[in-house]
């Protein structure tokens, strides 16, 4: 297995977690963007969140509910962001929400 997320989920590789579920496992990114910058990913590999909700939508479901409850702790406001292939800036070709919070974000992105 070469996937870094697929290892990170099997517990090969370290890392800070911050939810450990049946399907779903978040962890601290290991260069945040923000005070609060957590990596939500499922435990199947799944390419990208169009992949993932093809195949397996109450996961996809599942992955969000995850996210937002992270994301939800944070009084002022959170950011869930998916980015999903080279242009869409995704550098890990496994399924991955990031949960910013703890600062304000722009919009639009840039
Ligand atoms: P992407 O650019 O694919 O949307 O996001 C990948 C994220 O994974 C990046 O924010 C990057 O900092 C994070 N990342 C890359 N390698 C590791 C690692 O080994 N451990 C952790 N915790 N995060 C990683
Ligand atoms: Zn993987």
């Amino acid at each position: 297995m070469s996937c870094l997320f697929c290892k990170i989920a099997a517990g090969e590789i370290p890392a800070t977690l911050v939810h450990e579920g049946e399907r779903i496992v978040a962890f601290n990114d290991i260069d945040p963007k923000a005070p609060v910058h957590v990596l939500v990913i499922t435990r199947d590999h799944h390419d990208n969140v169009a992949a993932l909700t093809h195949v397996d939508p109450s996961l996809a479901a599942e992955l969000l509910g995850v996210a937002a409850a992270i994301g939800a702790s944070n009084a002022s406001g959170f950011r869930v962001v998916l980015n999903t292939g080279a242009d869409g800036g995704q550098s890990v070709n496994h399924v991955h929400a990031h949960v910013l919070a703890g600062r304000g974000f722009a919009w639009p992105p840039g």
